[in-house]
């Protein structure tokens, strides 16, 4: 199975010190990748290179902020340090604000346009930005792997999140766009493709999903569950499969895919 060998390989991780990435980053840090860990939580970033560290996999944490230009190009700086190159960027920083969630409180016609811009920022902006900075070594190495995570709500729109679902969607048309663009411009060895998490509970979802108090889920919860085949929420490892399988040489002849790994969501029609 070496098609699907990863060891060696450069990768940076935005928003790694979270749920997700951080998950993915320990997976190919335990594939013997060399990982950097890139998030504007440098704490947290620390924690899960120090993870990958302790179980004898190669990790550095790296303070980067996505929406910061100046910021990604010294992330990427230390990158080139740490490792000599960049083969595979994961854009994983991202998310819903509540402040853009419609709710009793909050209707449609009343969200601050800030926070519209805020969750559409760190969702696309925060992808297009550290592709332009970490795309460029690629460019010049004439080969590359760029990962981006959609959602399940760049399919079809979710209620509630107007913003974080239109920014998704942004996010799987770019992956797309980028794709043709890369092998159309620079080199067909630059692959780019997005994965598309279904449900899993962190801490930017929990509150829509679980009752703060009681800890059951919200009539919004059980119906993620309802609307599940698999009849459950994921859990973050069950992303590394798929995200391994992206990056290394057996999906060599895949780019501009949108994978969606959701319990079979996205299949189901709701009858
Ligand atoms: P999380 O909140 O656990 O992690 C997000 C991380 O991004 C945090 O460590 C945070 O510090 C970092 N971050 C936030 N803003 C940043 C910035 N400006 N610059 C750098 N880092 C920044 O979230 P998660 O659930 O692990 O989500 C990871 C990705 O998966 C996001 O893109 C999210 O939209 C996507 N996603 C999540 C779900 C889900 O069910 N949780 C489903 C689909 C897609």
């Amino acid at each position: 199975m070496n098609e699907f060998d990863v060891k060696g390989k450069n990768i940076a991780i935005t928003g790694a010190g979270g749920v997700l990435c951080g998950s993915m980053a320990r997976a190919v840090g335990l594939a013997g990748a060399n990982v950097a860990i890139l998030d504007r939580n440098f704490d947290a970033a620390e924690e899960v290179a120090h993870q990958i560290r302790s179980v004898g996999g190669n990790a550095v944490a790296v303070k980067c902020d996505v929406l910061d230009k100046e910021s990604i190009i010294a992330a990427k700086d230390e990158v080139m340090k740490a490792f000599g190159g960049c083969d595979v960027l994961i854009n994983g920083a991202g998310g819903n604000h509540k402040s853009a969630t419609t709710g009793p409180d909050m209707p449609l016609f009343d969200i601050p346009a800030e926070a519209i811009k805020f969750v559409f920022d760190l969702n696309f902006l925060g992808t297009l930005l550290p592709t332009q900075v970490f795309g460029k070594v690629m460019a010049d190495a004439g080969s590359g792997v760029i990962i981006n995570i959609s959602s399940m709500n760049a399919f079809k729109p979710l209620t509630k999140i107007p913003a974080y679902s239109a920014a998704k969607a942004a996010v799987s048309n770019f992956t797309q766009w980028l794709a043709v663009h890369m092998c159309q411009n620079y080199s067909d060895k630059i692959r780019v493709n997005a994965i598309a998490p279904g449900f899993f509970i962190t801490d930017q979802n929990r509150f829509l999903v679980t009752d703060e108090k009681t800890g059951d889920f919200t009539p919004r919860g059980q119906s993620i569950v309802d609307h599940t085949p698999m009849g459950r929420f994921g859990e973050a490892e069950e992303l590394s499969g798929t995200l391994i399988w992206l990056i290394s040489e057996a999906a060599k002849f895949v780019t501009g895919v949108v994978v969606p790994v959701d319990g079979g969501y996205s299949a189901f029609g709701g009858v």
